[in-house]
């Protein structure tokens, strides 16, 4: 099993990432280069690249994620945002290599009224204008819950995507527990069920990375709310629908063996998460 959770690269950049990693016993981690919200970076040389990577050798953390910000939406019908997305993303998949790392997760993008097929269409176009014959990281594509007009929310659209992009081979799948819940799949009484189609319609080759979250509602919900694994009211902010069990069964699953599993859980307030603890869990510590 590889287990880690999405850390801060504020202050030193990489090496303070891979330190809050260590307090929680993680094999591996998900970065942002900087806010998810904004397109502000440091400069790459300041991000303490050396160090970093130095440090997680000598404690054995490997395949580490970077997550482009949720602003990129290159399924925007608007032509200076799909730019701006094009643009900055191919900035993200430099900084993604320079750090060290082989996995860029996006967010494939939302069509804001233009139409699923449009927006799909979008997409497409914008990959291909992003990817390099050369390029080593992998694009790694997220499920999505399908709120709003987000795209993504089932495995036909990835296919679809993968159909049009002609250097598809830089693209993967990032599989987030709590979406593919809420965009309607049973993952608590039928993961292999689940694992199954996306085997059909995607290819499980293209499984590389799993996101691990609980869900605030009900299987179908399309809302995109993370719980904390197992939560019940008086503990955390909300039930989690998910629940430990199939949570464990799915970090245990061969489908999941060896590849990054990354907690994105609510933080109960500023200063306390449950990264280590939920670590701890998934292992069966
Ligand atoms: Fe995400
Ligand atoms: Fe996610
Ligand atoms: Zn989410």
């Amino acid at each position: 099993m590889k287990l880690g959770s999405h850390v801060s690269v504020s202050g030193k950049g990489l090496l303070s990432a891979v330190k809050e990693s260590i307090k929680y016993g993680s094999d591996t981690f998900m970065i942002y280069t900087g806010a998810p919200q904004n397109t502000i970076r440091k400069k790459i040389e300041d991000m303490s690249i050396e160090e970093g990577l130095k440090l997680m050798k000598e404690h054995g953390l490997s395949d580490f994620v970077v997550h482009a910000p949720y602003i990129i939406n290159l399924a925007s019908p608007n032509d200076e945002t799909f730019k701006m997305s094009i643009e900055f993303l191919k900035k993200e998949i430099l900084r993604t290599e320079a750090m060290g790392s082989n996995y860029i997760v996006i967010h494939p993008g939302a069509h804001v009224g233009s139409g699923e097929e449009e927006g799909l269409k979008r997409i497409s176009e914008g990959l291909n204008q992003v990817i390099e014959k050369d390029q080593k990281v992998f694009i790694t594509l997220e499920t999505m819950a399908g709120k709003g007009t987000e795209l993504n929310y089932c495995f036909e659209h990835t296919a679809y995507i993968l159909e049009q992009v002609k250097y598809n081979e830089k693209l993967a799948v990032c599989f987030d527990t709590c979406h593919v819940h809420d965009a309607g799949y049973d993952i608590i009484n039928d993961f292999d069920g689940v694992m199954e189609s996306f085997d059909k319609i995607i290819g499980l080759e293209r499984l590389k990375v799993f996101h691990i979250n609980g869900s605030l509602n009900k299987r179908g919900a399309k809302k995109d709310r993370h719980a904390n694994l197992g939560a019940t009211e008086e503990n955390s902010k909300g039930k989690d629908y998910i629940g430990v069990d199939a949570i464990k069964y799915i970090v245990h699953h061969e489908v999941a063996k060896g590849k990054p599993c990354i907690l994105e859980t609510p933080w109960l307030d500023k200063k306390t998460n449950l990264y280590k603890e939920e670590i701890a869990l998934l292992r069966g510590v």
